[in-house]
């Protein structure tokens, strides 16, 4: 699903309304085109930037609240999920109102972004980024934001970028600690070289190490001003090395990433394993007692789905999500046929009741 949340164009206003637009803008980022790093010309070229947020959680929505406010032209924002009371404290961009309607995250971000600048473009995406879509979901783009919250995604995105070239931002946060990197295909490592598989510490911890709200936040606000010195064309402050805090401990480490490594499977021998689809995203969802349904692309009709379940619980839907509760799951379908089931991590179960309730 793709909703354009674009502004009323020059061409539909006055010339004094869009002088005084023009002006409005001017004083927005006054402050940032103050900013020597960036200037007026900056701010153009940031104007007409294209991003990929993928995943707006924690991370996505803190980047995208950063880009928003800094200007940044056109955002594609991709996410799977739906807000919930256990996001509020670190997903700065979704209200209660969010997470009582289940709005979409990637919806109750450009709802909110076009509340504070309705002068940029916000594309949302409600899909899980997949091989099968990866293509579609991030053409166009010139500089992707990981927001994700797993390894698969990430290879998948690292994939994409070594094979057609896009620079990408790999950033992670879990419990105190978060890591950044800059992956610009042809001149530093990219993830793989770093990362040949999943770090274990970093895929055991998303269930039982919580996570703090400033540690996404640090990481969220190195990765977006180098995301702004990629997009104003200063290549030569962009840093090319992963770095790592613990704002607990205080703990801080770097490692260079100057370099591709040349026997790096993905960026040296361009082996695209994960776009080919081999290593298929896991369909529990980490820390959320839940497991995902997306094996079957369905068109869904909530008014009928609605009527039908009825008598086996209560049902609510709204035009993005229905919600079905049978106690003790809680089914949230999509109008492509996804689903979340939450209450159980065991995938027979959550297969079998989509089949029951949803079809086969
Ligand atoms: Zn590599």
């Amino acid at each position: 699903m793709v909703i354009s949340l674009a502004q009323e164009t020059l061409t539909d206003k006055s010339m004094g309304a869009a002088a005084a637009s023009s002006a409005a803008n001017d004083d927005r980022y006054s402050q940032q085109i103050l900013f020597s790093g960036i200037g007026a010309e900056g701010q153009q070229r940031l104007a007409q930037a294209r991003v990929a947020i993928v995943g707006c959680g924690a991370t996505g929505t803190a980047l995208a609240g950063l880009l928003a406010r800094a200007g940044v032209g056109t955002l594609r924002i991709i996410d799977r999920d739906y807000v919930e009371a256990s996001n509020l404290q670190r997903q700065s961009l979704f209200d209660e109102n969010d997470a009582a309607e289940s709005k979409p995250k990637a919806i109750a971000a450009a709802q909110k972004i076009a509340a504070f600048n309705s002068s940029i473009v916000v594309e949302p995406r409600v899909e899980d980024l997949i091989p099968e879509n990866v293509d579609e979901a991030l053409a166009g783009m010139q500089l992707l934001l990981d927001g994700t919250d797993n390894f698969e995604t990430r290879y998948l995105i690292n994939d994409y970028a070594v094979k057609h070239d896009v620079p990408w931002i790999y950033a992670a946060a879990v419990g105190s600690y978060c890591a950044t990197m800059n992956v610009i295909p042809g001149q530093t490592a990219c993830l793989a070289c770093i990362f040949p598989d999943s770090p274990r510490g970093m895929m055991e911890t998303c269930e039982t190490a919580g996570i703090l709200n400033s540690a996404v936040n640090l990481v969220a606000s190195v990765a977006a001003t180098e995301a702004l010195k990629f997009l104003v064309g200063a290549a030569s402050s962009l840093r090319r090395s992963l770095v790592s805090f613990d704002v607990w401990s205080n703990q801080h480490a770097e490692i260079s990433a100057d370099k591709p490594r040349a026997d790096c499977r993905v960026c040296g021998e361009r082996e695209f394993v994960h776009l080919a689809g081999e290593g298929r995203p896991h369909i529990t969802l980490c820390g959320r007692n839940s497991v995902q349904i997306h094996e079957r692309q369905r068109s869904i009709d909530f008014a009928e789905l609605n009527e039908r379940l009825t008598p086996h619980g209560t049902v609510r839907h709204n035009e993005f999500v229905l919600k079905f509760w049978r106690e003790p799951f809680e089914m949230t379908v999509f109008p492509d046929g996804r689903a979340i089931i939450k209450g159980t991590t065991d995938t027979s179960v959550a297969r079998s009741l989509y089949a029951r309730y949803v079809g086969n």
